[in-house]
């Protein structure tokens, strides 16, 4: 829906606001025409997710149309079993006609999953593939598109918009510092969660993201016309342009039309590349200087030279009314090991056992973010690696800090954090809501079936993961044997596990335009 309104009445000349703001994607050189059909013989394991088909069906009653994008068709839906509200998109099979197309897809499963857990971003609560259809089940955020809330009100007051800014900001540092660029980032892809004027806002459509390394340059043209940095057409970018989007967004907010504006999308990719902002139309020239020099810093042409999104949210304007973090931002590696760090020796082995079921799209941006750690391919964190990483993430940590972080990660002692280690450390606490994850730690434990974790049994498991350090088992027991019986169940067990855990708070079409 909203997508074909246009985003201001007051202004006639240029027409107001993006028209339909499609992705629009090149076909690299080397990419096929569609493809032929799949061999007729329907394989048990669907090509998309490259797991077992499944009917989303079974789980889920699909209601109302709730919106639609460049691929997807998202539907209310209701969990069978919990009665819970949720929205599922449906990407239909027969539009994914090249091989990146089908990438796009299980990249935005892997993507959804890695920030799951995050604030202000859509959560994913499950992927399935059937014979048609993929189909992504989320979070429901019931208060539409923030692209609709823009033409309802015209434009934002400044302090609206810094407020809004914030949030979007955040979520883009927080994308980036998960190793994530969205590359599609536009008032139709942020959600509101209800209908309220204050509602939360949630960074959704990860269709067109990837995961980037530092340093690394993108080529492929991916975006929607008015929101692509210059350096995006110039094939040559990284996570910045992103910041650029931002910044038309906000030039957006303030005024109601997008600064860059032409009939045809060659006309628009023109104006990106010259690069020259209107503050002399109405109504900038009652915006604060303030507003207007942020708007200059994030839309610079240079991406080297553009604010990052600490600096922005660093920026006096947005500073204004609200506070500014003085500090790093939050950093999702640095969290979670400290989480870990503070954990019993067998929540940390439970850990490990469920790091081990999860699927390969789970862990898919953790993998990411060992390779990228891992600098020189070893296979291992060492110490050193461990502390570069998260500098490079603007974590300042003492020598100490790093050691004890390490320390808690290193299950085995050896002084280096291997694969499995640091995903058992560092996967989100959210993982845990699947009660099969929590069953299969329970039935590791729980060696002889009883449907009881002794102590004899918790000491032979530990020194099974080599996690054994002494420590009193009985003493571990104790903390979650709530009945006092001196073993623990499966309630037991599972509220070990959930407790002291914070709340966990697109595929684009490759059209051809060049
Ligand atoms: P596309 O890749 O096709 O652009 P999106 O992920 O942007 O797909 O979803 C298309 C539209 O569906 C969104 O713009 C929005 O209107 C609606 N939508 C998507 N996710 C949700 C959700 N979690 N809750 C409510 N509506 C949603
Ligand atoms: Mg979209």
């Amino acid at each position: 829906m909203g997508n074909c309104c246009s985003i201001s009445k007051a202004h006639q000349d240029p027409p107001a606001a993006p028209p339909p703001t499609s992705a629009v994607v090149v076909v690299p050189p080397s990419a096929e025409p569609a493809r032929a059909r799949k061999s007729p013989a329907p394989p048990a394991v669907g090509p998309v997710l490259g797991r077992p088909m499944e009917d989303v069906r079974g789980s889920y009653n699909i209601g109302k149309e709730l919106g639609r994008g460049q691929f997807g068709v998202t539907h209310l839906c209701t969990d069978k079993r919990s009665g819970e509200k949720l929205a599922c998109k449906t990407i239909a099979k027969r539009k994914l006609t090249t091989k990146e197309d089908v990438e796009d897809v299980r990249r935005e499963v892997q993507i959804m999953y890695h920030l799951s857990g995050q604030a202000n971003v859509v959560e994913l609560k499950g992927a399935y593939e059937d014979k048609q259809s993929v189909h992504l089940v989320m979070e429901l955020c019931a208060g539409g598109e923030l692209f609709d809330r823009i033409i309802a009100r015209g434009h934002y007051t400044e302090r609206a918009a810094a407020a809004l800014l914030r949030t979007i900001v955040q979520i883009v540092h927080t994308c980036h510092s998960m190793g994530v660029m969205h590359r599609d980032l536009k008032p139709e892809n942020f959600l509101l969660l209800n209908k309220d004027e204050d509602a939360p806002l949630k960074a959704t459509d990860f269709g067109l993201s990837v995961f980037f390394k530092q340093g690394e340059v993108f080529k492929d043209i991916v975006g929607s016309a008015y929101y692509i940095a210059p350096e995006v057409l110039k094939r040559k970018y990284g996570p910045e342009a992103d910041i650029w989007s931002v910044g038309v967004m906000l030039y957006i907010l303030l005024c109601g039309v997008p600064p860059f504006w032409a009939e045809s999308e060659h006309g628009i990719f023109n104006a990106i590349l010259r690069g020259h902002i209107d503050f002399t139309t109405d109504p900038w020239p009652n915006i604060s200087s303030g507003a207007k020099d942020l708007v200059r810093k994030m839309l610079n042409s240079d991406p080297k030279q553009r604010l990052t999104a600490f600096q922005v949210l660093n920026h006096p304007w947005i500073k204004e009314d609200g506070e500014a973090p003085d500090t790093p931002l939050d950093n999702a590696v640095l969290n979670r090991l400290k989480q870990f760090r503070a954990m019993n020796q067998f929540k940390k082995a439970a850990l490990r056992v469920i790091a081990g079921c999860l699927s390969e799209e789970e862990i898919k941006g953790l993998k990411e973010m060992f390779k990228n750690i891992d600098t020189d391919n070893s296979g291992t964190i060492t110490l050193d690696e461990l502390k570069q990483g998260l500098t490079k993430q603007g974590t300042k940590l003492s020598e100490y800090e790093v050691k004890q972080l390490m320390e808690a990660a290193d299950a085995d002692g050896n002084g280096t954090i291997d694969y499995e280690e640091f995903i058992t450390a560092t996967v989100h606490m959210n993982r845990l809501d699947r009660e099969e994850h929590l069953y299969k730690a329970f039935q590791y434990f729980d060696k002889d079936n009883s449907g009881y974790i002794t102590t004899e049994e918790l000491e032979q498991a530990l020194k099974e993961k080599g996690l054994y350090d002494g420590e009193e088992i009985k003493d571990i027991i104790s903390e979650a044997d709530a009945d006092n019986d001196g073993r623990i169940d499966y309630t037991e067990f599972a509220a070990m596990m959930r407790k002291g855990n914070p709340d966990p708070n697109p595929k684009k079409r490759r059209d051809v335009i060049l």
